[in-house]
């Protein structure tokens, strides 16, 4: 009989050997990039398999669904928050995530920062959303934008002067329709010229099932996994 772990165990290699495989055509160290379980919508037990088969993060995308999951899974994992947030949420936020990674406004760096000051021992590494086609309506910093809260740059150095938060990098989706391959070059340049204002904001957040080859030949540093790893979700999210 097949067990979940089983399941689990044969998409995480599959998901593993691509990485390597992408990492091989760009000379890249497979060791350079690291896998987010986007766990969103499956059960805590599932996070516990996956911890089990040595996965290290796990990424959520929903403040009470995760809160709840953290609090039920004690291995020793790294919680990366990576949907959209609503600045109340913050102080829940910062009592389970080690990493928010769709940080897209000073005002929200500013509601994380001064949560995190209060409740939290470490500062919580924060990584900046970037929205690569500067579509207003949808989440994400904009290189220029026209809404000072929203401008890439802007938000970066908040988030890098703010109390309690550590800039780790940059974070971000391609955007529908786009090839992903040019959504990562962009997101590439952007990085680059982030990590020349912070050197230590190594961190290039890209990359989901159906692109993460892309994402690893244009440098990402993190890989966001659900579908291929867990299975499709039948929620629309
Ligand atoms: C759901 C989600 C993912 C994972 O997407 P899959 O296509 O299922 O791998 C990655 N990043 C974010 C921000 C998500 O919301």
């Amino acid at each position: 009989m097949t067990t979940r772990r089983d399941e689990l165990a044969a998409s995480l290699d599959e998901v593993r050997r691509r990485i390597g495989r992408a990492c091989a055509a760009v000379n890249r160290d497979p060791g350079s990039v690291t896998l987010v379980a986007v766990t969103k919508t499956y059960p805590a037990s599932d996070v516990v398999l996956l911890a089990g088969l040595g996965v290290t993060d796990v990424g959520e995308n929903k403040d009470q669904e995760a809160a709840a999951k953290a609090a039920a899974v004690d291995e020793p994992l790294r919680w990366h928050f990576v949907g959209q947030l609503q600045r109340n949420k913050a102080k829940s936020v910062v009592t389970y995530a080690d990493v928010v990674e769709s940080v897209d406004s000073m005002r929200l760096a500013g509601a994380l920062s001064t949560a995190a000051a209060r409740l939290r021992e470490r500062p919580l590494d924060v990584l900046v959303q970037v929205s690569i086609d500067g579509d207003p309506a949808r989440g994400g910093a904009i290189d220029g934008a026209a809404e000072p809260d929203r401008d890439l740059w802007r938000v970066a150095a908040a988030v890098q002067e703010a109390e309690g938060l550590r800039l780790g990098g940059v974070m971000a989706v391609a955007p529908r329709g786009w090839e992903p391959a040019r959504a990562f070059a962009d997101l590439a340049g952007l990085a680059e010229r982030l990590r020349a204002d912070h050197p230590d904001a190594t961190v290039v957040s890209a990359g989901m099932s159906g692109d993460l080859e892309d994402a690893v030949r244009y440098g990402a540093t993190h890989v966001r996994i659900g579908t291929s790893l867990l299975g499709m979700r039948n929620t629309l999210r």
